[in-house]
């Protein structure tokens, strides 16, 4: 029987995932605390063994604004959303010229300390945050986005292979464009009945309470499911929802709900996909990381006595691809 995997993304994208609706003042604090807590974070993987694909704005690998621009598409490729504050594009009047100006933005020094970990992928998180599901945008203006995140990814010295969609916006439809430029796999949505629910606001409400309480079941995945060659979406199994004040007494709930799909996938020998992004960890660091490590704890556990296995994207999909 297959060992059960646990496999872990992170959505590395600084401001750019939130700068169509937040501003410095009510989440600056998030993203340079999650900056911060990048190292911490990495220790605590050394320390367990967990291999992570950190799935990373394109942008960030830029040193200098001249960068982003020119490694960006040209104009006429660029995201034309009907919602013209969703392209990260216009943003880039307004920012400052590198990292240390302008922490929000930039993060090579970061992808760098990443890569310098065991067994951390530097993936994609497109070159732009690009929403592969708003409206005005076209497959062509996607296409040229993952191509300007492979192009700037191999100019630093990294070769990014595995993708995650800006706010799981998979589609079908532009799947051939991820494989036409050279990733291995994806990230897609949770599959589950909640995910299905029309109305996004009783959507939310339900995923809230399934984050507490068993409402959908394991979300775990066989490996079997996968072949060779083929283009892999490693579904999310569970977001890794961030302390929350408000329901601190239920905290240590969400942790066991966590815990009870790893076991499955422990016992079952299948794949259990758990993500988050740094800046949910960007305040209230100690008590996220301390559910952090509980959850890598019982990992430690599961490895003993079912020989769970940590897997980045990448690994997997390599594996796939070699049997
Ligand atoms: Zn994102």
């Amino acid at each position: 029987m297959n060992k059960g995997t646990l496999l872990i993304s992170l959505d590395f994208e600084l401001f750019w995932g939130v700068q169509d609706c937040h501003t410095y003042e009510d989440y600056g604090d998030n993203v340079i605390g999650g900056r911060k807590a990048i190292p911490q974070l990495l220790e605590l993987f050394k320390e367990h063994g967990i291999h992570a694909s950190w799935a990373t704005v394109g942008m960030m690998f830029a040193e200098n604004k001249d960068e982003i621009v020119s490694f960006s598409p040209s104009e006429d490729l660029r995201p034309s959303f009907d919602n013209s504050a969703l392209s990260g594009y216009r943003v880039l009047n307004h920012i400052g010229d590198n990292e240390q100006e302008e922490p929000y933005f930039y993060g090579k020094s970061l992808i760098d300390l990443i890569a310098g970990y065991p067994h951390q992928e530097i993936a994609s998180h497109t070159y732009s945050h690009y929403y592969a599901r708003e409206a005005g945008q076209t497959y062509d203006e996607f296409d040229a986005d993952l191509k300007a995140a492979k192009n700037i990814s191999v100019a630093k010295g990294y070769d990014v292979k595995t993708l995650v969609f800006p706010r799981n916006q998979s589609k079908k439809e532009y799947e051939s464009a991820i494989t036409n430029n050279g990733y291995l796999a994806f990230r897609g949505e949770e599959e589950d009945w909640i995910h299905k629910i029309p109305i996004n606001i009783v959507k939310r409400m339900f995923r809230l309470a399934d984050s507490y309480l068993n409402l959908t079941g394991s979300a775990t995945y066989s490996i079997e499911n996968f072949k060779s060659g083929e283009l892999h979406n490693f579904r999310g199994s569970r977001f890794l929802r961030p302390y929350n004040h408000s329901l601190r007494f239920f905290e240590s709930l969400k942790i066991k709900r966590v815990k009870g799909q790893m076991k499955k996938a422990a016992k079952k020998g299948r794949i259990f996909h758990l993500w988050w992004h740094p800046h949910n960890i960007g305040i209230n660091t100690e008590k996220n990381l301390k559910n952090i490590k509980e959850i890598l704890d019982y990992y430690d556990e599961l490895k003993n006595k079912y020989g769970m296995e940590s897997k980045n994207m990448l690994e997997l999909a390599e594996e796939i691809n070699n049997s």
